[in-house]
């Protein structure tokens, strides 16, 4: 018998399976989340939109796209917002992709880029990181045929950690046709300390064809609001909106979002706190003996290969993120929890390497 069928795009997509749940939420160290509770003034704001939940939101976003026109002095119609920054680069690829065309990735990259980009009906082009964990930007340009239509880059690396450098970036661009949208994925720039790094924002001053992603949910500390945005040209923005469910993003989101970017001061400390984290992280891991990519986001990588899943359950009561046959992602968390997996570390260590 007939029966209703999806689009067989659907057909590689895996159904999202939930991870064990962690045994508190400081122990969760697997989903990059940020440790702090809101920024000053969040809960105020957000509060009095929850007592106007009859109401549909603003679906203009007109508060936020004014605050975030302030912030980067551009106007209100280079950005475009949705419920996450990975919504919004559905709606991206979406507006931009059709069966046939091409879209070029770094693989291993961020988990959502394959949902977002087989549901389109395009054709993946994934290009392996270089050892070190880095894009291979000169081999990402040379995967660009006269079907590709987006190159993603996505700085810091989720989940290796390493940043595509200024001039990797530029050379890129001035490599790529002019037509194809390199979409730069900064949801973790304000974790940056590194000089050398790519700029999304420089990039897009100077080339059309740039889109960056920004999101509300890592440094921001609002996961569980889903606020992120791109930035681009005004044409390009549109398309985004226009594909973008209306009335996503809720009152609630968006004013939160707002009273978030007003806080900056509280933001810059505590991220602060978060990459001196970061830095002891890496030396500590280090001297245990792990071999550590360089990394400039809320988050640290162990190439476990055959090994991850063990060390994931090693890790109890910790909750880490495992990728099977690979590695392992740990993000960074509050200082007893950080020590805490640190410990465990250095017992796996302990109990691995007398082999060797
Ligand atoms: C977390 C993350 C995002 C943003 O996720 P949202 O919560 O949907 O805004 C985007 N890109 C990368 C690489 C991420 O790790």
């Amino acid at each position: 018998m007939d029966t209703p069928r999806a689009r067989s795009a659907l057909d590689g997509i895996p159904v999202y399976r939930p991870g064990k749940a962690a045994t508190s939420d400081d122990h969760k160290l697997s989903s990059n989340e940020n440790p702090y509770a809101p920024l000053p003034g969040v809960m105020e704001r957000a509060g009095a939109e929850l007592a106007r939940m009859n109401r549909y939101p603003d679906a203009g976003m007109t508060a936020l796209y004014d605050a975030l026109a302030d912030r980067f002095g551009l106007s209100a119609d280079h950005f475009a917002a949705g419920t996450g920054s990975v919504a919004v680069l559905f709606s991206l690829l979406t507006a931009h992709l059709e069966p046939g065309d091409e879209i070029v990735y770094a693989w291993r990259s961020f988990e959502a880029y394959p949902i977002a980009a087989d549901l389109t009906g395009a054709t993946t082009v994934r290009v392996p990181l270089r050892a070190d964990a880095t894009h291979d930007l000169d081999a990402m340009a040379a995967a660009v045929t006269e079907r590709t239509k987006v190159v993603l880059v996505c700085t810091p690396n989720n989940p290796t950690g390493p940043v595509v450098t200024a001039s990797e970036l530029s050379t890129l661009l001035r490599t790529v046709p002019p037509h194809v949208l390199v979409v730069v994925d900064e949801a973790y720039v304000e974790f940056v300390r590194d000089p050398a790094a790519a700029s999304g924002l420089d990039a897009l001053a100077a080339h059309d064809n740039v889109v960056v992603l920004r999101t509300f949910s890592k440094a921001y500390g609002l996961a569980g609001l889903r606020v992120g945005y791109a930035i681009a040209r005004p044409d390009v923005a549109t398309s985004i909106r226009k594909a973008t469910p209306p009335f996503a993003v809720t009152d609630l989101s968006q004013a939160a979002a707002v009273a978030s970017l007003e806080s900056h001061a509280v933001l810059e400390e505590r991220v602060e706190a978060i990459v001196q984290e970061r830095v002891a992280m890496v030396a500590a891991l280090r001297e245990q003996g792990w071999d550590v990519p360089d990394t400039e986001a809320n988050f640290v990588w162990l190439p476990l290969g055959a090994d991850a899943l063990d060390f994931a359950v090693a890790c109890d009561p910790v909750s880490v993120r495992p990728f099977a046959g690979d590695g392992v992602r740990i993000s960074v968390g509050t200082p007893e929890v950080n020590a805490q997996l640190l410990a465990l570390a250095a017992t796996w260590q302990a109990s691995h390497t007398s082999w060797a």
